[in-house]
């Protein structure tokens, strides 16, 4: 099949190479998926191809197929699955470890896999592995915001809200009937506005590096997805019970957060990890089948030209999901 890896650490999209590779055998807990699209995400170059995960093995090993949030059809069960079927459409998140998207075909665990409803499109469910899960999951089980609109009384900022994760985290955010503030670059305004955000700030003007709310709003929880900032930036703006969910953290994160637990403090930084899971991968795309949620999709491109892809991701100002499809 073909696919698209790299051999050493570093080079961002200049050391991805084009190679024919065997098709992955699907082992215990595993299903063989006919890759639909993949999409593209920071931590594939920033992180995995930086080589900045390497003391946990990830990736175990080089060359390395990069890439673990896929959409597509399953062609082949490992050894005693019965819970999906040679057919089933599903989105799947393969984990840093294995990655493997970039291919025409790649293999991903059943605990990571869900079927996609009929009327969920490939770009859709390739969107869900890391940015869906990780808007749902910082809002949800770090932000305490419950999607069943009971939540009206919180008021919720989200910072880079035009990226993969804030695009999503908007859309869930409204659904659980939060006030939503949300900070983009000024071509954004409108399309965050009509994703819900009840008020927008650019973040180049005063206000919107200061993350002040237009209407005098204190925040309860922020769901914080633009680079690292140290939480005295976000204190001027915060209810007394808030919690920042930082999607960034820095050691500086973790430092803030322990003295924080030590005093006893009212306001908590609270540094974030998704992790993927089948239930949270089938509510999105419910979610998405019931006209709730939509993907903002910035661009799509050929396996043939991923380094394109794999470039727009690291140029850092797309606006929504990057995607990759098998031609
Ligand atoms: P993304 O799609 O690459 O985000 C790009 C968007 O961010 C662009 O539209 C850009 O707007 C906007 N942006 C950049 N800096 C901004 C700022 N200071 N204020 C407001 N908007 C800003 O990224 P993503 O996939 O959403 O991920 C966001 C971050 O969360 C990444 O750093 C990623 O690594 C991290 N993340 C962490 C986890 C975790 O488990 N901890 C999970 C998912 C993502 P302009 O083009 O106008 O500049």
């Amino acid at each position: 099949m073909r696919a698209v890896q790299f051999s050493k650490f570093g080079g961002k999209a200049a050391a991805l190479e084009h190679v024919e590779v065997p098709v992955p055998v699907p082992v215990k807990d595993q299903v063989l998926v006919k890759v639909e699209a993949a999409s593209v995400n920071p931590v594939d170059w920033k992180a995995v191809q930086a080589g900045l995960l390497r003391l946990l093995s990830i990736p175990p090993k080089l060359p390395y197929v990069p890439g673990t949030d896929i959409a597509g059809e399953v062609v082949g069960l490992g050894p005693g699955v019965t819970s999906f079927a040679i057919g089933d459409k599903v989105s799947c998140f393969t984990g840093l470890k294995a990655g493997g998207s970039l291919a025409e075909y790649a293999v991903a665990p059943l605990n990571t896999t869900a079927k996609r409803p009929e009327n969920v499109s490939a770009l859709d469910g390739a969107s869900f592995g890391i940015a869906g899960q990780s808007a749902l999951q910082s809002l949800r089980d770090s932000g305490g915001i419950k999607l069943d609109g009971s939540s009206k009384d919180k008021n919720v900022l989200i910072t880079a809200a035009s990226g993969g994760v804030g695009t999503y985290a908007v859309q869930l955010a409204k659904l659980g009937g939060a006030h939503v503030t949300a900070t983009c670059g000024a071509r954004n305004v409108n399309l965050i506005k009509s994703l819900g955000a009840d008020e927008v700030l650019d973040y180049k003007t005063p206000e919107g590096a200061n993350l002040q709310s237009p209407s005098g709003r204190k925040y309860d929880v922020v769901i914080h997805c633009a680079d690292y900032q140290p939480f005295s930036t976000f204190k001027p703006q915060l209810a007394n019970n808030a919690k920042v969910i930082d999607l960034t953290p820095t050691g500086k994160t973790f430092l803030a957060t322990g003295i924080q637990l030590l005093t006893f403090a009212r306001q908590k930084f609270v540094p974030f990890l998704m992790s993927g899971n089948t239930n949270d991968l089938a509510l999105l795309g419910n979610l998405v089948s019931e006209g709730k949620l939509r993907t903002v999709v910035d661009s799509t491109f050929p396996l043939s030209r991923a380094e394109q892809a794999w470039e727009k991701q690291i140029d850092g100002h797309s606006t929504g999901k990057v995607l990759v499809t098998m031609d």
